[in-house]
């Protein structure tokens, strides 16, 4: 076994037991060299695991600290996720960053802030925000059932006829304005029920939570 294998080993051990391991070798490292001082290769080896059991008592103290800090920002955000949600919500609105406003409140680990913004859902409100911001003349929602729809029948061998057939049936159905749907969606890249899923589906699909069958 190599030196640098055992140190890998080591330092992959759970920060708990870098700290146990590393006091053992501190203390047992520390007072062989002293029992073997002058007898060569022996104080060598004593005082590697001196300093080894020092570097892992240091790194194992270290993670320890930061998964604390997490654990307590966590925390502290479980308490104020009402206040939280409303000023992400916010940021979002006004076009600023959500990251900052975190940063703001005093959530200074990354792992955090990234658990945080998925749970509020940021990125499926953001999508919603620029869907509404595109001043589509359908909900995003609706938006979504066609992309359904066409999903759906395209499984099932529909060969498109290059016009917007069952796009047009679809509006009608849900008694949507048909002359203004088409026309966004026209600018939205389609020009038939195909490009509806190739082009459209490709820009908006995951902004108004479509997600094609597998
Ligand atoms: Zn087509």
């Amino acid at each position: 076994m190599t030196e640098t294998f055992l140190e890998e080993q080591l330092l992959g051990l759970s920060p708990r037991r870098k700290v146990m391991v590393g006091a053992v070798l501190v203390l047992g490292g520390g007072v062989a060299s002293a029992v073997l001082w002058g007898m060569g290769w022996l104080v060598g080896a004593t005082i590697f695991a001196f300093v080894m059991g020092v570097a892992l008592v240091l790194s194992g103290s270290g993670e320890l600290a930061r998964i604390r800090a997490q654990d307590a920002e966590v925390e502290k955000a479980r308490l104020e996720w009402s206040e939280l949600e409303r000023g992400a919500g916010d940021a979002l609105r006004h076009g600023r960053s959500v990251v900052r406003f975190l940063q703001e409140r005093g959530y200074r680990e990354f792992a955090v802030r990234r658990w945080i913004v998925a749970e509020l859902g940021i990125d499926a409100r953001r999508g919603h925000l620029e869907f509404e911001a595109a001043g589509a003349p359908f909900s995003a929602d609706q938006l979504r059932k066609l992309f359904e729809r066409l999903d759906e029948v395209s499984g099932k061998g529909y060969e498109c006829d290059h016009q917007f057939t069952l796009t047009r049936r679809f509006l009608e159905e849900q008694r949507m304005p048909t002359a203004a749907s088409l026309r966004w969606l026209g600018e939205h890249g389609a020009g038939c029920d195909c490009e509806v899923i190739f082009n459209v589906e490709q820009q908006w699909g995951n902004r108004v939570g479509f997600e094609p069958r597998r």
